[in-house]
């Protein structure tokens, strides 16, 4: 079910309780800006998410009102996990779903990492 990216922060959503440690995930990476883990239901060989430390609900509150050191500690988290993970040579794609159209459907922002295999030029 799609979120709405303009309902105000929920801090029982899944992403906030893999933060708090109540739920697990498979980690591969954590700063003091985010904590990157292994997609539940990868789309493609390699499918990481990085979520933000802080309480966003999308990349548009995110990009909107999170302070600019956040945003650039997001930034290169994002860019530090795919180089960690050896995904540069042959490239990867990073997608945000922001709401409805999106496809959105856990309200804490996230990154998409996708890789290991030619994904396309698919725009939806
Ligand atoms: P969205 O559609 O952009 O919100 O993507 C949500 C992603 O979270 C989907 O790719 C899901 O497979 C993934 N997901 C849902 N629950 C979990 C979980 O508990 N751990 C890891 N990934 C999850």
């Amino acid at each position: 079910m799609p979120i709405d990216p303009t309902q105000p922060y929920d801090d029982d959503n899944i992403f906030a309780k893999v933060l708090r440690g109540e739920l697990p995930a498979n980690r591969v990476y954590e700063d003091e800006w985010a904590l990157a883990f292994h997609d539940i239901a990868p789309q493609a060989p390699v499918h990481i998410l990085v979520i933000p430390k802080g309480r966003y609900v999308s990349w548009d509150d995110f990009s909107a009102s999170a302070p600019d050191a956040e945003i650039a500690g997001f930034a290169r988290a994002v860019g530090h996990v795919a180089r960690t993970a050896g995904l540069v040579e042959d490239g990867y794609r990073i997608l945000y779903n922001i709401g409805s159209h999106g496809g959105q459907e856990i309200a804490h922002l996230h990154a998409h990492i996708f890789a290991g295999r030619p994904l396309g030029r698919m725009v939806g």
